[in-house]
């Protein structure tokens, strides 16, 4: 960090929020690309926009009690980190999974506000969750747990206000679940307070595809320019959750192959290319683990337990499982084995090592903020259509997700230029967020 003032910036960061070990990556590399601006724009400093943008606006953390189906009494938490308003109401998705606590959730919350940013859609960033894992529990379980979540949370949303929607563990049936007890307790049908709504109450097409085909038009713009394309590329996706699955669906229309997908218990390598319909089979109705996949597929399938999905040959890497799951050693792999671009579908997937590797190597690195941001961008989509009681048609709608991804993707490339570091994806969409935000929050005064 060339910065004295960033470094104490993030010096104090870590003091007053002790523990939060993703919190403290997230902000780091922020701040370590937020050099240059202050060189160039030392009002910024002055007025503490950087410690401010580090404060959540607010933080929401709540006891959520339900019984499951043998009459047992269940306790978890629930969170939700209204990080920042400066561009629109609160907006971000909700995620339910065992390793969620607070630094988990603030750290995608703070990644939200950059990423909402560079959508150029008025949304601000939050971020929220709870510790309940609805792997292995039943419907009705699901159920009972989402409307005691809701029951607290529903006081701090609305369409104005606060806007959830899913992330890992909260898809179309947690978000069913959710609305129908915003909207008794409301007493409102209110469609605009949550996104990634079935399309027969209030959903928007390509909203369900959005995120993963968002990352693969950023990949292939991340080619473009450098003179490629994505067409026979051999790829890697991991995870096989709704981002990996229309990253494929997306990689195999534009031509590339893709051999291999994951889940957090080994990966699958499929020589012949994943054969995307059984996957959703397996994974979209059935809701099993990719070892079923192998199972049924008979012919050729590998099923790997345990393995390290990254020690697959491949051109293109698509990390869309978790955070941090592509450490320096992965990304060595990766480089060794002539990986030629690295596209995030999932939040922070790299390391601080991992991604200067790919940098060091001149490896195309999309990260996440930028890469992903079609999933969000969709969602506000969604909340046009409602505000405007319209649906769109799927062609209309996924154009319009295209245009705002090639728009990302201008962006974070010249913004990087400017700074003086051509290519890197990383500094441009990092400064250009934190321009937008910053702006706003300095237009409005000491709020
Ligand atoms: N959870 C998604 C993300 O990480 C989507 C959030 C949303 O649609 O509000 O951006």
């Amino acid at each position: 960090m060339i910065d004295e003032r960033l470094e104490q910036i993030y010096q104090d960061v870590v003091q007053r929020n002790p523990a939060e070990r993703e919190f403290h990556q997230a902000v780091r590399e922020v701040l370590d690309s937020l050099g240059p601006v202050l060189a160039k724009r030392p009002e910024l400093a002055e007025r503490k926009i950087i410690e401010r943008i580090c404060e959540p606006e607010r933080q929401i953390i709540f006891r959520v009690v339900w019984q499951d189906d043998c009459g047992a009494v269940r306790v978890n938490r629930g969170f939700r980190v209204q990080f920042n308003s400066a561009l629109g109401p609160y907006k971000g998705g909700l995620r339910f999974h065992p390793s969620v606590y607070l630094g988990i959730i603030k750290f995608l919350g703070f990644e939200q506000i950059f990423k909402n940013a560079l959508t150029g859609m008025p949304i601000g960033g939050a971020k929220g969750g709870s510790d309940f894992d609805p792997k292995g529990h039943s419907d009705d379980e699901v159920m009972r747990f989402c409307q005691s979540f809701m029951t607290e949370l529903y006081r701090h949303l609305g369409e104005y206000r606060d806007v959830p929607a899913g992330d890992i563990g909260v898809g179309g049936r947690e978000i069913g679940y959710l609305f129908g007890q915003y909207k008794r307790i409301a007493n409102e049908y209110e469609s605009g307070v949550l996104t990634g709504k079935g399309l027969g109450w209030g959903g928007s097409l390509v909203r369900k595809e959005a995120t993963g085909y968002g990352a693969v038009f950023f990949a292939d713009d991340m080619l473009k320019v450098r003179n490629d394309t994505l067409e026979g590329k051999t790829c890697v996706v991991s995870g096989a959750g709704n981002v990996a699955i229309y990253t494929i669906e997306k990689l195999q229309q534009l031509g590339a192959k893709v051999v291999a997908c994951s889940d957090s218990n080994g990966y699958v390598y499929d020589e012949c290319g994943i054969d995307l319909d059984l996957l959703k089979q397996v994974k979209e109705v059935e809701r099993l683990r990719i070892d079923a996949y192998a199972e049924r597929h008979g012919n050729g399938a590998r099923y790997v337990p345990a393995g390290n999905i990254w020690e697959i040959p491949c051109q293109v890497a698509m990390p869309s499982a978790t955070q941090n799951e592509i450490n320096g050693r992965d990304a060595a792999t990766l480089v060794k084995n002539g990986c030629i671009a690295v596209c995030e579908g999932a939040n922070m997937p790299t390391t601080p090592e991992g991604i200067r590797v790919f940098q060091d190597a001149k490896v195309a690195y999309g990260l996440g903020k930028a890469a992903n941001a079609g999933g969000v961008a969709t969602s506000a989509l969604e909340m046009q259509q409602n505000a405007s009681r319209d649906s769109w048609t799927f062609e209309y709608t996924e154009a319009r997700l295209a245009t705002i991804m090639r728009e990302i993707h201008r962006t974070c490339y010249e913004t990087a230029g400017e700074y003086g570091a051509p290519g890197n994806y990383v500094l441009g969409a990092n400064i250009a967020g934190f321009l937008r935000v910053a702006d706003a929050m300095d237009a409005f005064g000491l709020v």
